[in-house]
């Protein structure tokens, strides 16, 4: 054999999706991108992801979950985990004994939560306090214009829903940093410490209410929160607000070929699990959808995937066909789908190159996270791997290896651990992401769409 024969039949050699994709899938990648922006564009916290996940559910026919309901084939079902998550199933023609295919991704993103007791002046200026959920990197969320969302439980009972910020005719928040003129100090501090946590302090007003006293800018704030919405100081107590960068995504590029946004970690893999659960038809097996909340933090809490709401959703289906919960995860699939680190030029020395996804190459998979050798990390076997590329390749779903940067360089964590430790063989898989947890994040088309063809493939296998 001459050696590009043996080139030809021997080596990997991974191509430029843009080089493998068809002008009608060009075509339909577009498309699916125009959704996904405009779920994107409606869902910047976990409970709008979970409530537009439940109301486009409701249209396409699935029935809200009920202890002692039934589970036949073609039955479609979502359990709303109380606003936060979501997890959604098409019932599949064989048993729940041969197990479920199951997509899990999660819908909370890196942000700023609002404190219990936010709101004081300084200076005349009125100000929220928050404490950073998740990992970010506190320089980059000043400066920026922010958006206020959430809920307030009010004394009377009743929940109030806040957006401000999104509309083009809202006001923005905004976190102030130092001057460069003044900054000597400051820019001799390592980049993680040039911005405090306790600095993190969001800007809401500098107009003062008539009349004499001591926080007039704060007492103005708290009239207008009263007069739009029958706010009081004490109702911070049981609110969740939280603080997000402001603004749509937008197309990115000259070319147009990536997408940025705030949160694509990981609504661009919670999307593709949805989409693609949506469109399977009564499938063969039981599909599974889950939107999980605070992976961001572990996964903890009775939203997150390591919280028995899982066993509670799952053990029902089982019960109504008379199977027994862990035969059905013994013999289930999980994709855990979520984001990885799409190389980077700007920093190559973070990562192996040869071991990391890139932009345009399609669906990452990832076989095993965690930091300092794999700690944490659900190391997924030969056979697992296996299973997941013979399914992409079969049904022409462009793939790729990830890892997540170079060995001792950090690390990370997603929720593959908690659905193996269920005794479910799992695997990672995902959109790679540039500049991850930054307050916009890039993804490309390509990968985006590939990923719902790599859900789809394993809710079909
Ligand atoms: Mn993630
Ligand atoms: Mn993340």
């Amino acid at each position: 054999m001459t050696a590009d024969e043996l080139r030809e039949s021997l080596l990997a050699s991974p191509k430029n999706g843009y080089a493998r994709i068809s002008a009608e899938q060009r075509a339909e990648m577009e498309a699916y991108c125009k959704r996904y922006m405009a779920f994107m564009d409606a869902c910047k916290t976990e409970r709008e992801a979970t409530t537009w996940a439940a109301a486009e559910a409701e249209k396409l026919g699935f029935k809200p979950f009920a202890p002692g309901m039934d589970a036949k084939p073609g039955d479609k079902i979502y359990l709303n985990n109380r606003g936060k998550s979501i997890m959604l199933a098409v019932i599949g023609k064989r048993s729940l004994a041969d197990g479920a295919n199951i997509c899990a991704a999660h819908v909370d993103s890196p942000r700023m939560d609002i404190k219990p007791n936010p709101l004081y002046e300084d200076s005349e200026i009125a100000f929220f306090k928050t404490h950073y959920y998740g990992g970010i990197k506190k320089y980059q969320w000043v400066t920026i214009p922010l958006a206020l969302h959430g809920v307030v439980y009010r004394k009377d009972g009743t929940v109030l829903t806040v957006t401000v910020g999104e509309d083009d005719t809202d006001p923005v928040l905004m976190v102030s940093d130092l001057l460069p003129h003044l900054a000597a100090d400051q820019m001799q501090k390592p980049l993680a410490k040039g911005i405090a946590g306790e600095q993190l302090n969001v800007i809401l007003g500098t107009e003062p209410v008539e009349g004499d006293g001591s926080d007039m800018v704060k007492l103005n704030i708290l009239r207008i929160l009263n007069e739009k919405y029958g706010l009081v100081e004490a109702d911070f107590l049981s609110a969740e607000l939280t603080i997000v960068p402001a603004g749509r995504c937008r197309e990115v590029g000259l070319d147009r070929s990536l997408i940025g946004a705030y949160g694509h970690d990981d609504r661009v893999c919670a999307y593709a699990e949805l989409e693609a659960l949506f469109t399977i038809g009564t499938p063969d097996k039981t599909c599974v959808c889950i939107l999980a909340d605070k992976e961001e933090i572990g996964s903890v809490g009775i939203s997150g995937m390591q919280s028995e709401a899982f066993e509670y959703f799952m053990e029902t289906l089982c019960d109504a066909q008379g199977v027994k919960l862990t035969q059905c995860f013994a013999n289930s699939f999980c994709l855990s789908a979520d984001v990885s680190n799409a190389f980077d030029p700007n920093f190559p020395e973070t990562c192996d190159r040869r071991n990391n996804s890139a932009l345009n190459y399609g669906v990452s998979i990832c076989k095993y996270t965690g930091s300092r050798g794999k700690g944490g990390a659900s190391d997924a076997s030969a056979e697992a791997m296996g299973h997941i590329r013979t399914t992409f390749e079969n049904a022409g779903v462009i793939w790729q290896i990830a890892t997540l940067g170079k060995v001792d360089q950090g690390g990370g964590g997603t929720v593959a651990a908690y659905m193996a430790n269920r005794n479910i063989v799992t695997v990672d898989a995902g959109v790679p992401v540039l500049s991850m947890h930054a307050p916009i994040e890039l993804v490309s088309k390509l990968d985006c769409y590939e990923t719902m063809l790599a859900c789809k493939a394993i809710y079909l296998a």
